[in-house]
């Protein structure tokens, strides 16, 4: 049968490298579901619509179309279209996300998108994000919680950021602190950990052992 993982938590926890080793390791498809609420957030920007207008936001919810590529080592957004990797990662897009995500409109689409996804992956897939386990996929088989110190998620988001992007770890600490305290504070589906979760911290622990951690809670 198909296995269905969800792994959440806050940004800078090695979400993204976890999933999609996991996925590539045990032949799964993996959905990276900040991406698509990035992606919905960049068109927003390139139509003009104020992404601090809740009202205009929930309006265009709809519009744009988002597909996503599951491939685990070669993931692929694109947004009518147009290959949209790149320009999700900017500091534009990642400063606008979450007021976008706080939308429910939005969380809706997304959801409806990722549940799509999620049930044509003939093997099963590893979706990531903030609520897999509480909200998106809740009886998945298994659902990871990735936790790790202020100071340790810091120094990983600078390290994946390159030249002009990359800030003082100062600056970068507060800038996912606030992400983080706006995506746990919003009404709908916020970052929280499920019940059923298995938290891990990965504070002290190389990718490689998170990896293997996973791999081994995903075959028990
Ligand atoms: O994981 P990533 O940092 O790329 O996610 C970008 C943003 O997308 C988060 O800060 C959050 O606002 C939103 N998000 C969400 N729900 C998810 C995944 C991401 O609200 N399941």
């Amino acid at each position: 049968a198909a296995v269905i993982v969800g792994i959440d938590g806050p940004s800078g926890t090695g979400k993204s490298s976890t999933s999609k080793a996991v996925a590539a390791k045990l032949g799964l498809a993996y959905l990276d579901t900040g991406a698509q609420y990035r992606a919905i957030t960049w068109w927003m920007l390139n139509n003009g619509i104020d992404v601090n207008d809740a009202d205009a936001v929930a309006a265009a919810a709809g519009k744009p179309d988002i597909v996503s590529g599951t491939d685990p080592l070669a993931p692929t957004i694109t947004v009518d279209g147009a290959d949209a990797s790149a320009p999700i990662r900017t500091h534009e897009v990642t400063s606008a996300v979450s007021a976008v995500s706080a939308v429910p409109e939005i969380r809706t689409r997304m959801t409806e998108l990722q549940r799509a996804i999620a049930a044509e992956a003939p093997h099963g897939i590893v979706v990531e994000g903030r609520d897999i386990g509480t909200t998106v996929l809740p009886d998945a088989d298994l659902k990871i919680y990735l936790t790790a110190s202020p100071e340790a998620r810091a120094a990983r988001r600078n390290g994946e950021l390159k030249g002009a992007q990359a800030a003082g770890l100062a600056a970068t600490q507060a800038a996912l602190l606030k992400r983080d305290a706006a995506d746990s504070g919003r009404k709908t589906s916020p970052l929280a950990k499920a019940g059923d979760a298995v938290e891990v911290d990965t504070t002290e622990l190389t990718l490689d052992q998170v990896i293997e951690c996973v791999v081994t809670l995903v075959e028990e």
